[in-house]
């Protein structure tokens, strides 16, 4: 495969001149047949590294990814370039899968994005097994180690995968690795001799700030008002999110809130507002992040210290995508370290509770012991917590830990959009009588803003209905269920609630297995990221980005010389003058000559600023470095 050929395609399909650093790599690793570990940041532009050989490769490409919301953007993203790709989660009715497989088999589809959960799916693995796959691509790779942040049991499923297509290659990515997390990949999804391409975590334009204050809001407010450009700031509650806003609203500062409470409008309109530039600041939950991308965020400020630092370095991480100077400000107060901690507590609800939770949560589901195997349902985990008298936060960590050791898995990824499909002729369409107003004006804007309507279902935005018909919230509903009352269409409301899963039958509750590997290991890996964390945020010595990439395992032998704790450091330094007086005094005291270790110790100068200056010496000639030892000439 020659290079111009690659080229070629990334300019065919995306218009992009030239990869960025790592993508071409990936790629090659990819179309010579091996197995490939690509670690890069998020905005490293990892998609392209599966979708060009994807279209290189003939037959199909497999790639599961968590997020059934990230599914949907990247393939309208494909879509929107003329290439086929069909996705599959649980969420789908009956008949959009039919669409899809029957688009799948027949339509030459060269994309094919499923959640891990499908995998689960004996009939899916069956109806798999008959296509042609020649990649399978791992999306968010680190969901599959129990020591990533974010470990997803349905990830292990991919096993089955492999195992039908055992010499297909594999490409996983991920931007979080830690080398335990990477080395776990590699394991858990059985590569063989893998290739693993990993690209610097350091970004040159960022600096990293710590700020000490006890009074966080009025320093986001003093931030914003000497710095320019649009803004996150993230904070840990739904609740302050709008405080803040507020706050800086009042303060004449553009501001606006987002988290997942809010309606999918709500939210569109919101982020559409903020990344035009008409609103500055985004002050949000880390609900707020997956799929934007905005390339001129110049400051990221975290009100609260997030549970990790993979999880800071992506929400920092934001800031500076155009490669231009910003900031990422993380706020920390005398009670952030206690705060933190007590989440391991949390976290980690003792045995007994967990059996009792899950105890009531067959219950709530009327499941007999015995029953339930692979069953999905609809599972109101408020009513929940209200009918048994249960702390949600609790009840969260219970289930999360009962979805490890393999007996319920909760899915809260809520929101399906409303999706609409008119299931009469265009022909009968024409003689449909005696529509209310409303339903006559709701189908024709329907009608004049989506295309595809008679072929399937396509998602549609009942506020957007409201805004170009005038109507109600109200009256766009009852008018959407007329229509299909009246068997013009087929209506599916948007959805919220989250679900929950069975991957075994009920089990009785004094049987439930909850092994080491899951409790104490996982309550440990969760403590070491924590004081990760706050040694991160608490630490006044050490460079702050080098304490990241020292983290993702990344050996770096330089300070950065941007964050504050190098800056502070500068401010300290005397001036190169006053040093270099003082070396050549040293030195000529010595006339066998010195080792910069000893000259450090005596002299009390940084390493960099003396390494720095006695090359100075040599390159001008006043001094020479022999054995390493420096002497003057
Ligand atoms: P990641 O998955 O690593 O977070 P994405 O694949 O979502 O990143 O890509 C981030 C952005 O970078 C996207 O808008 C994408 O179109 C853009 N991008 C990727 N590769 C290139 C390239 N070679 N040239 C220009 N833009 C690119
Ligand atoms: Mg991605």
């Amino acid at each position: 495969m020659n290079a111009a050929y690659i080229q070629e395609i990334l300019k065919k399909y995306w218009g992009y001149d030239s990869f960025r650093p790592l993508q071409e790599s990936i790629i090659r690793s990819v179309l010579d047949g091996k197995d490939t570990l690509g670690l890069m940041p998020t905005g490293g532009g990892k998609s392209i590294t599966f979708q060009v050989p994807g279209l290189i490769l003939d037959g199909i490409t497999v790639v599961v990814t968590p997020l059934i919301s990230l599914m949907k953007d990247q393939v309208d993203n494909l879509k929107k370039r003329r290439i086929k790709a069909v996705f599959y989660h649980s969420g789908m009715t009956a008949r959009e899968k039919r669409i899809a497989n029957e688009f799948l088999l027949n339509g030459n589809a060269k994309f094919l994005y499923i959640s891990p959960e499908r995998l689960r799916n004996v009939r899916f693995l069956s109806e798999v097994r008959m296509l042609k796959i020649s990649l399978i691509v791992v999306d968010e790779a680190h969901c599959i180690s129990q020591w990533g942040y974010d470990f997803r049991p349905a990830y292990l499923n991919i096993k089955s995968l492999r195992k039908i297509f055992p010499s297909v290659p594999v490409l996983a990515l991920t931007a979080t690795a830690t080398p335990e997390v990477a080395g776990d990949i590699c394991r858990q999804l059985e590569m063989k001799e893998p290739e693993i391409l990993r690209m610097s975590f350091s970004r040159s334009n960022l600096r990293y700030i710590v700020r000490k204050t006890e009074t966080k809001i009025h320093e986001i407010f003093h931030i914003l008002s000497r710095t320019s450009g649009s803004a996150i700031v993230y904070v840990r509650s739904r609740k302050r999110t709008r405080e803040i806003a507020d706050y800086l609203q009042a303060q004449g500062i553009a501001a606006t809130f987002y988290h997942a409470n809010l309606d999918y409008e709500l939210k569109e309109k919101r982020q559409n507002e903020w990344k035009s530039g008409a609103i500055r600041v985004m002050v949000a939950t880390n609900a707020f992040g997956m799929g934007i991308d905005k390339p001129d965020v110049r400051v990221v400020i975290h009100f609260d210290l997030p549970p990790s630092l993979e999880e800071y370095y992506q929400e920092a991480g934001r800031a500076g995508r155009d490669g231009l100077t910003s900031y990422a400000v993380l706020l920390i107060s005398q009670t952030d370290p206690a705060t933190l901690r007590r989440k391991v507590t949390e976290m980690f609800p003792s045995r007994d509770d967990i059996r009792l939770i899950y105890d009531r949560v067959c219950i709530f589901m009327r499941l007999a012991i015995g029953e339930g195997y692979d069953m999905l349902k609809e599972f109101d985990i408020d009513k929940f917590c209200d009918v048994f008298e249960f702390q949600k936060k609790k009840c969260l960590a219970a289930l999360h830990i009962l979805g490890q050791a393999g007996y319920v898995e909760f899915l809260d990824e809520t929101e399906h959009q409303s999706r609409f499909m008119i299931t009469c002729t265009r022909e009968d369409l024409y003689h449909v009588a005696d529509l209310t107003e409303q339903a006559e004006k709701v189908l024709n804007c329907l009608l004049r803003q989506y295309t595809g309507l008679f072929a399937d279902y396509v998602t549609i935005s009942e506020y957007l209905i409201t805004t170009l018909t005038a109507l109600t919230d109200k009256e766009v509903y009852e008018a959407l269920l007329e229509l299909a009352r009246r068997k013009i269409a087929s209506y599916i409301p948007r959805n919220r609630a989250p679900y929950i899963y069975f991957p075994t039958s009920r089990e009785d509750k004094d049987l439930i297995m909850i092994g080491n590997r899951i409790y104490e290991d996982r309550k440990a890996i969760l403590t070491k990221r924590i004081e990760a964390m706050i040694d991160y945020g608490f630490d006044p010595e050490g460079c702050r980005e080098n304490k990241l990439l020292n983290y993702f395992g990344e050996k770096s032998d330089h300070d950065c010389g941007r964050c504050d704790v190098c800056l502070a450091k500068k401010k300290s330094q005397p001036k190169d003058e006053e040093v270099i007086e003082k070396i050549i005094a040293y030195l000529q005291a010595r006339q066998y000559g010195a080792d910069i270790r000893i000259m450090e110790r005596d002299l009390r100068i940084e390493h960099i600023q003396l390494s720095r200056l006695l090359s100075f010496l040599c390159n001008e000639g006043y001094a020479i470095v022999k054995d390493n030892l420096y002497r003057l000439l």
